[in-house]
């Protein structure tokens, strides 16, 4: 029975999902209502509607008959794309945006050093990457360290394509990871964002894809430096909502780093989405801001989290606030908590850089333009001349 069905069967008007949802808040009495609407074919006529809702499944958290919203808009925008419907003209920049994360300017999969065969790669993400190659590079040493044999792969998992309802496009860039993956000889993926773990354990199980927040609580972090002890409170992407170990793993990184947690009213599995969250923004800005503002105004205390995106949109939306990492592996993590979120263009520039900076370290010298999106195992040996 599709989530549609499901909702005008069972809900019961009790509106206990409204209370917490400003998109069901904006266009609907209840869920009934709003998937009658959608049988009658609303979402033809009114398709920023089912691309309002973060996908966030706080609604299934909070109605007492499981029903999920988000799995409804879900399938309607599936529906919208295959009538030729949408994704809409507001989508075009994410479009843009997904073709770059996939694009050779920033794409490459490196395997482990010369000296020993890959077993796993590191899977930082374009968001990651965006905000911080230091962080990427600072975390992947780390892990080449502590877990010899660690290759890393970087471009996106395909989250704006599978969100905007284009199933087809999301399923050519989880194969090219898949391909990129096995071709290196890794079989298992650490993987640093919560939206990314999401989609690649539910469509690369075979590939063993694994939270960086539960790796690094298990190998344990580096000695951090003596520094002031802070309260931070934790926000949780929603992505991570059903994700009980990635939760307290990273809770045990931000005390392992010396700090304390305060919790806020909303984390954990009850966690609003930061506004990003199924691509709702690119219709909606203000439904986006709104939900920003009810995890600020939840906090007491400066903010963690350990998503980059809901980082760059809370710190938008003026707070304070660190990507766990910055904790373990910035020495400037208290002027990291104030600085806005990277403009796109520099976010870019980041993502192309890292790749630059990870090439750099094999000795290829050629530029950009030159070299290859992708270099497997035996091509890296080759223009690596055998030197680590
Ligand atoms: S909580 Fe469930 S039953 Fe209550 S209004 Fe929402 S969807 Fe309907
Ligand atoms: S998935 Fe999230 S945004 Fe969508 S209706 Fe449910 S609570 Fe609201």
């Amino acid at each position: 029975m599709s989530e549609m069905d499901k909702i005008i069967e069972k809900c019961t008007g009790c509106r206990l999902c409204v209370k917490e949802c400003d998109f069901l808040q904006q266009y609907c009495n209840n869920p009934k209502e709003l998937a009658e609407g959608f049988k009658a074919g609303k979402h033809r006529t009114n398709p920023e509607i089912p691309y309002s809702c973060n996908i966030c499944s706080l609604c299934e958290v909070r109605c007492p008959e499981g029903l999920n919203v988000g799995k409804m808009c879900f399938e309607v925008r599936h529906q919208l794309v295959q009538e030729g419907l949408a994704p809409l003209q507001q989508h075009q920049p994410l479009k843009d945006a997904q073709d770059w994360y996939v694009s050779d300017a920033f794409k490459l999969a490196l395997p482990a050093t010369v000296a020993s065969e890959t077993k796993r790669a590191f899977f930082p993400g374009c968001a990651l990457s965006a905000y911080s190659p230091d962080l990427v590079l600072k975390t992947y040493d780390y892990l080449q360290q502590k877990l010899p044999g660690t290759g890393i792969v970087l471009g996106c998992c395909g989250a704006p394509a599978y969100l905007i309802g284009e199933q087809a496009r999301f399923q050519e860039i989880i194969d090219g990871i898949e391909a990129d993956i096995i071709k290196m000889g890794a079989s298992e993926i650490i993987v640093a964002c919560p939206y990314c773990c999401h989609a690649l354990k539910q469509y690369l199980p075979h590939l063993n894809p694994r939270s960086l927040y539960t790796v690094l609580s298990e190998i344990g972090i580096p000695e951090v430096a003596e520094t002031e002890r802070h309260t931070f409170s934790v926000h949780d992407p929603c992505s991570s909502r059903f994700e009980n170990e990635m939760q307290s793993s990273v809770r045990s990184l931000i005390e392992a780093s010396g700090h304390n947690i305060e919790e806020i009213e909303h984390s954990k599995g009850s966690t609003h989405c930061c506004g990003l969250g199924g691509m709702a923004f690119a219709v909606s800005s203000d439904l986006s801001r709104s939900k920003a503002r009810r995890t600020i105004d939840d906090a007491r205390h400066d903010l963690v989290t350990y998503c980059a995106s809901c980082r760059g949109n809370l710190a938008a939306n003026g707070a304070h606030i660190l990507h766990v990492l910055d904790l373990i592996f910035n020495d400037n993590e208290i002027e990291r908590r104030f600085a806005p979120p990277a403009d796109p263009s520099l976010a870019m520039d980041n993502q192309k850089h890292l790749k630059l900076r990870l090439l750099d370290r094999t000795r290829i010298e050629k530029p950009l333009e030159t070299l290859p999106g992708k270099v497997d195992q035996e091509s890296w040996r080759q223009l690596n001349n055998g030197v680590k």
